[in-house]
């Protein structure tokens, strides 16, 4: 591993920061804090931490003597100077004759010698950061020290490879208890320069933040040599089907297995994000996969992110899908058992009993093809994958060189349910659409963005279909969170399976569709040409079929039912004259809701239908508008006001109807209106 650091490039951070009455200490702390974070192969989303003593002004004025360590929530790739809160060190330093100290007391010391009380909480690692003498103190989950420290012989192998020059902890759990036994073990021998802690990473110290930092990039070097000796190739091969299925064909049948009922026909549905590589594929492919993957998590930090170990389910062949269903299903109910039991098992002795997690896994092991995180969102799902993957790294290197043995199981229980690291994945509120996978159609236009943007805010993922693949792409950007934005012309069955194809690889299936894609011809019916009827038939309702078949066969694929939503216009009820050509379509579309209601209900699939009308939009077009209205004689306003309320209905109004129904988990063949009021047009 090479040094990233630079003079200049340290220089030109500490002089930005100079300008902002940040001291250059904490400029260097923030400047090599981002080298470490960026890279993964030392720490992942919010692991690790660094500190720096220095003196800083408090809110009074005086100067005081300080530990600026890195608060709780701040991730190290893009630490500002506010996410290494100042604690002053003095009252932290006395915490240190204390026999013991519970983790809560501990939080509110750090919390009561914050200089500003507007701070984050400063890291659980606090003290072992305060009871060292040094200047900067650098803490990483090294994937290369990680795959020395994570085997039965790890003391010895870490004595072989690092000497004198780095001190060894056993496995303590973060807290005082270890910040005092790392502090006992440096004393020892003042003169190392760091800290291996077995079983969970590696501290380096300096006296400068380019000292700490560089000890920690040779401490990981050395490790990484010890793993490139005598390497030979790791795992043995299982024997794995000719035919490999798909990624889209497996993502929706895993999802659907790790799924779990909840009361009143909901589900607690989790987002998939998918890698592959040769490395992972090696892995994966092993016959020994089900030994080496299922020991553990490489340092007890993951295990909130991950669960302590995979789901790995039979290789994905792709000649006999029903099977793999089958197998795959039993699996994750097995995982799920287990986990539940596991909790139990490890729940019995504790002082204070615990809550238990959802059960789901969140990293699966599929042969043949990859591994999957799983998340409540598709980046939680991403965190997950990301530490999969280095995970792989990990035992991979463990393996090669011996033998990968992570913590027991009652230490990783105590870390899954600390109440420190609990805190960090917060206590916000699931918002309605957590874990759902939404598909508009028309995506781009008025209704299909302002329903994409309406999901979006309720917590679903969001693929935005549209004929205009920039557009398409345009509005996903615009939504953002992970919004994908996809090409797809629904005329085109092939288009439209290849879309469905992308948005199950992407986030591992679909659970909402709004099929919102339409086009207004119009024409006198009784002299209306054929081909033109036929082409409005053919975006208006066959288009919606297609759009429908496709994610009903995903829907099924997972077994969790799942919600069609049509936009089928105030024709469908009500003909406006030489309306022919668009309303026919749009009626017959309303009961092609109302037969995938009767025929698919058994499967937990409802659908239904938003009567809308009048709304500004590229159907209805500012120009159509102007037009009209002075046709009638009639303001614009009156004009799209002219309903009972006397309101202009917008595209946010449809998108409420939409989501309305997506919510409703007990209607199903139903036709909301959403016209500002119409008698003629109301349903009877
Ligand atoms: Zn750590």
């Amino acid at each position: 591993m090479n040094s990233s650091w630079s003079d200049q490039e340290a220089l030109a951070l500490a002089e930005a920061y100079a300008g902002k009455g940040v001291n250059e200490d904490l400029a260097l702390r923030v400047y090599t804090s981002r080298l470490l974070g960026q890279d993964p192969r030392l720490v992942l989303h919010g692991g690790g931490n660094t500190s720096v003593k220095t003196k800083r002004v408090d809110l009074s004025g005086d100067v005081a003597d300080v530990l600026c360590v890195k608060g709780s929530g701040w991730d190290m790739a893009n630490i500002e100077p506010a996410g290494l809160p100042a604690v002053r060190l003095a009252p932290l330093l006395r915490l240190r004759a204390r026999e013991s100290l519970s983790d809560e007391e501990m939080v509110r010391h750090q919390r009561a010698y914050l200089l500003d009380p507007g701070s984050p909480n400063p890291s659980v690692e606090t003290l072992l950061h305060a009871f060292l003498p040094h200047k900067f103190i650098d803490h990483t989950h090294s994937t290369a020290v990680l795959s020395l420290a994570d085997q039965p012989e790890a003391a010895k192998l870490c004595a072989e490879v690092f000497g004198a020059r780095m001190g060894q902890v056993p496995y303590v759990m973060p807290g005082f208890a270890l910040a005092k036994a790392a502090a006992e073990i440096f004393e020892n021998d003042p003169t190392v320069e760091g800290l291996i802690l077995l079983k969970h990473g590696i501290f380096t110290f300096g006296d400068t933040a380019r000292e700490a930092y560089q000890r920690m990039i040779e401490m990981v070097s050395l490790a990484e040599d010890r793993l490139a000796k005598g390497r030979k190739p790791v795992f043995i091969p299982r024997a794995l089907p000719d035919r490999t299925a798909t990624l889209a064909e497996i993502a929706p049948i895993l999802r659907g297995a790790c799924a779990i009922p909840e009361t009143g026909g909901a589900w607690r549905r989790l987002v998939l994000d998918f890698r592959t590589s040769p490395a992972i594929r090696a892995y994966v492919d092993g016959a020994a996969l089900e030994s080496y993957a299922t020991r553990g998590v490489v340092t007890p930090d993951h295990t909130i992110r991950t669960k302590n170990f995979p789901l790995v389910v039979p290789p994905a062949c792709a000649d006999d899908i029903e099977a793999f269903r089958g197998a795959a299903r039993e699996a994750a109910s097995r995982f799920i058992a287990d986990y539940r039991a596991y909790f139990e098992r490890n729940n019995r002795g504790q002082a204070s009993p615990k809550k238990p997690l959802d059960p789901s896994p969140r990293v699966i092991l599929v042969p043949c093809l990859g591994l999957f995180g799983l998340g409540r969102s598709k980046n939680d799902a991403a965190i997950a994958a990301d530490i999969a993957v280095n995970t792989v790294e990990t035992i991979t290197g463990a393996e090669a060189i011996g033998r990968f043995e992570p913590l027991p199981e009652a230490d990783l229980f105590d870390m899954e349910y600390w109440s420190l690291e609990q805190a960090k994945l917060g206590t916000v509120k699931e918002k309605p659409l957590a874990g759902q996978i939404a598909v508009v159609t028309g995506g781009a236009g008025a209704i299909g963005a302002a329903t994409a943007r309406l999901f979006k805010k309720n917590g679903a993922e969001i693929a935005v279909l549209d004929q205009e693949a920039t557009a398409a792409g345009q509005t996903a950007r615009h939504i953002g969170g992970g919004a994908i934005g996809i090409g797809c012309d629904v005329t085109d069955a092939a288009s439209v399976n290849s879309a469905f194809a992308c948005v199950a690889e992407t986030f591992g299936g679909v659970d909402i569709v709004v099929s919102n894609a339409g086009a207004a011809w119009q024409g006198r019916i009784g002299s209306v040409d054929e081909a033109l009827l036929r082409q409005s038939f053919e975006l208006n309702f066959f288009a919606h079929q297609r759009v429908a078949q496709a994610a009903v066969a995903i829907m099924l694929a997972q077994g969790t039912g799942g919600c069609l939503l049509f936009n089928v216009s105030k024709q469908a009820i009500n003909p406006g004259p030489d309306f022919g050509p668009y309303g026919l379509p749009k009626a017959a579309t309303l009961f092609l809701a109302r037969q995938y209601a009767v025929d698919y209900g058994r499967d937990g699939i409802r659908a239904n239908a938003v009567n809308a009308d009048r709304i500004r939009s590229g159907l209805l077009t500012d120009g159509m508008i102007a037009a009209r209205s002075t046709a009638r004689g009639l303001s614009e306003h009156d004009y799209m006001a002219g309903n009972l309320l006397g309101q202009e209905v917008t595209a946010e109004d449809v998108a409420q109807a939409f989501l309305h129904q997506a919510l409703a988990l007990k209607t199903t063949a139903g036709v909301t209106t959403v016209d500002g009021g119409n008698i003629a047009a109301a349903l009877r």
